[in-house]
């Protein structure tokens, strides 16, 4: 046993360097590729970018026969197939975007014992014959990626992945290894159950992503603040998440007209269209993708720079996913969101029309609610995310809105009153809009149609802005102070709570961020703090050697038709601008160079490099 362990040790490493050109494991990769060595199951809970694949790709190169790898997205598959080939481990993928020809070619070289890993959809396994032939294979480790698609209360159910269930009743020797990047408590419970794993042979990683930097901004003119946030990132890649496709379809033309390179992507889209501005923002740089939810799962990119968000997502979880998607590689990322009362009103409005049964409309309620809350929280954003995640954080995290800006603190209690009494005083009936013109005093068409300026409340509020009253609206609304109207047209009532206002003595509170400081805020933040990872060049020729490397993986990559990514990520070219190996052993050095892509690009490289960095 000591024997073994020590093997397995020099080995694992081994491979590590060799293969994937990294010199160490990060947080509990190690203990679970020994684990799983070992022939014992496991959950791992991991957030992206935290390096979930190594911890089966390598324990299945370490063990006898193919390592079976359950996946529920074509694209995502294709992804890590092209990624591991280019690094000459043998992969391949079956799935129904395969010719018939292709799934005999993939099932002649799983006969032979040729392949290292087969990415396999779970649609496959309800395949009679197929399951037969499987039976017959000697399988290494079964990984079922995306694991949280089996839970029927988690926000990404898939009935196919139920049958996963049954996985160690016909293969109880093969080790099994499921791993998500998403599951609260609930859904963890859910997953262990079903895949009959023990609760102590789960390994729970911070969900903490400390690259990325999460800001909320009050929405005023959506478009014009995109706009603005995309030029302060010129010349990256990055999603923006719209609720409707309409509105995807809107913004993705109105960007493109302000010469941004700017593409569309809906489920509604024409197929091929869909696919081709995907492998665009794969393949090239600089493109922003204005996309609905349909956009996003299954896209590995690395160097995704920013995510924004025009709308509000579905949950908290939601968020935290849809967010996550920015900066896999680790360098300091974006995730951006407008919010503004429309947003709280469509969400209540779809609450209240759930068709869910009762049990799951609680549910649905609940998250809806924790979702506003953190929006309208002025506690570190990282620590309210992560307390949903039921994860302990220090805050504060330095690198969220909530931490650059001061705030200030007015007691709103009165205006509450007065917002209240506005709304019961025109029977219920009216939106925002019309109650704010009221509290303002403003003779218009709407008012007078209904003798509103004869009433008491009339002008009572004409000391605030109508941003404000629309600010304090929305509040109310938040934390269920006033109903939103099920039948579509935005109409408040009064709630339950509207008493403790009224008659109870509750106070309210409006903070508001003092937003004049806040860009040298976050710069004094992010320049204080190591641990942001702020991408710095020692000086201009650094920055420009990065960029012409970028250029240069950008045509090698046009050429050999694979992504850029999967030459060299971000990371190895910044480590080339600034060390500038001059010799292959040098660049071999470099993370995520190992020997296969040392082979296949390395003199490239260091020729590309010499020459420019003679050219200095
Ligand atoms: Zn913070």
């Amino acid at each position: 046993m000591v024997f073994f362990h020590l093997m397995s040790q020099v080995n694992h490493l081994h491979l590590l360097n060799s293969i994937f050109g990294h010199k160490t494991f990060r947080g509990q990769q190690e203990k679970i590729v020994l684990h799983l060595c070992s022939g014992k199951d496991c959950l791992v809970l991991m957030p992206t970018s935290a390096g979930k694949s190594l911890c089966y790709q390598i324990p299945a190169l370490m063990r006898d026969g193919v390592g079976v790898i359950i996946s529920p997205l074509i694209a995502l598959m294709k992804d890590q197939v092209d990624n591991l080939n280019e690094m000459g481990v043998r992969a391949r993928a079956l799935n129904s975007s395969l010719s018939f020809n292709e799934v005999l070619e993939v099932q002649k070289l799983l006969r032979e014992g040729r392949l290292d890993l087969l990415y396999l959809a779970p649609e496959k396994l309800a395949n009679k014959p197929f399951f037969s032939f499987l039976k017959t294979l000697n399988i290494a480790l079964f990984a079922i990626d995306e694991a949280h698609c089996i839970s029927e209360w988690g926000h990404d159910f898939r009935p196919s992945y139920l049958q996963l269930g049954f996985l160690k009743k016909y293969f109880p020797q093969v080790p099994l290894i499921a791993l998500t990047a998403t599951a609260d408590k609930q859904t963890r419970v859910e997953i262990l159950e079903k895949l009959k794993i023990p609760e102590e042979n789960l390994f729970l990683s911070s969900f903490d992503r400390p690259n990325i930097s999460y800001e909320i901004i009050e929405k005023k003119r959506p478009k014009e603040q995109l706009l603005a946030f995309l030029k302060e990132n010129k010349g990256e890649s990055g999603i923006v998440y719209c609720m409707s496709r309409k509105k995807v379809e809107d913004l993705a033309l109105w960007l493109t007209e302000k010469g941004l390179k700017a593409l569309p992507y809906h489920a509604g889209l024409d197929e091929k269209l869909r696919e081709r501005n995907q492998n665009t923002f794969i393949k090239e740089e600089e493109i922003i993708m204005v996309a609905t939810v349909a956009f996003g799962m299954g896209i590995d990119k690395p160097n995704v720079r920013f995510v924004a968000h025009m709308d509000l997502p579905k949950s908290l979880e939601a968020y935290y996913q849809e967010t996550g998607r920015a900066g896999r590689d680790g360098l300091p990322s974006k995730a951006w969101m407008t919010y503004g009362l429309d947003s709280v009103v469509y969400l209540k409005k779809l609450m209240e029309n759930s068709e869910a049964d009762n049990e799951r409309k609680l549910v649905e309620k609940k998250k809806c609610d924790q979702l506003i809350s953190y929006c309208e929280s002025i506690q570190c954003r990282r620590q309210s995310l992560l307390e949903y995640f039921d994860e302990p954080y220090k805050g504060p995290c330095k690198n969220c809105d909530n931490c650059w800006t001061t705030q200030e603190s007015v007691d709103a209690t009165l205006w509450s009153k007065m917002a209240l009494s506005a709304v019961f005083r025109t029977g219920e009936s009216f939106g925002v809009h019309h109650l704010v013109s009221l509290l303002r005093g403003e003779n218009n068409e709407k008012i007078r149609q209904f003798n509103h300026e004869n009433l008491s409340v009339f002008g009572i509020g004409k000391m605030n802005s109508p941003f404000l009253w629309k600010t304090l609206f929305r509040k109310l609304i938040a934390e269920n102070y006033l109903r939103v109207d099920s039948e579509g047209f935005g109409a408040l009532s009064l709630s339950p709570k509207s008493a403790q206002i009224l008659k109870e003595g509750q106070k309210v509170f409006l903070k508001n961020k003092c937003h004049s400081k806040n860009d040298q805020k976050r710069s004094e933040f992010i320049d204080g703090d190591p641990h942001k990872k702020k991408v710095d060049f020692k000086d201009d020729f650094q920055k420009k050697l990065f960029d012409d490397l970028r250029a240069f993986r950008l045509k090698l990559s046009r050429e050999r038709g694979v992504a850029p990514y999967h030459i060299f990520i971000d990371r190895t070219l910044m480590e080339m601008a600034d060390k500038r190996p001059q010799t292959m052993k040098d660049l071999r050095n470099l993370h995520g160079v190992g020997n296969f892509k040392l082979r296949r690009y390395g003199k490239l490289f260091v020729d590309f490099l010499s020459e420019s960095v003679s050219l200095q």
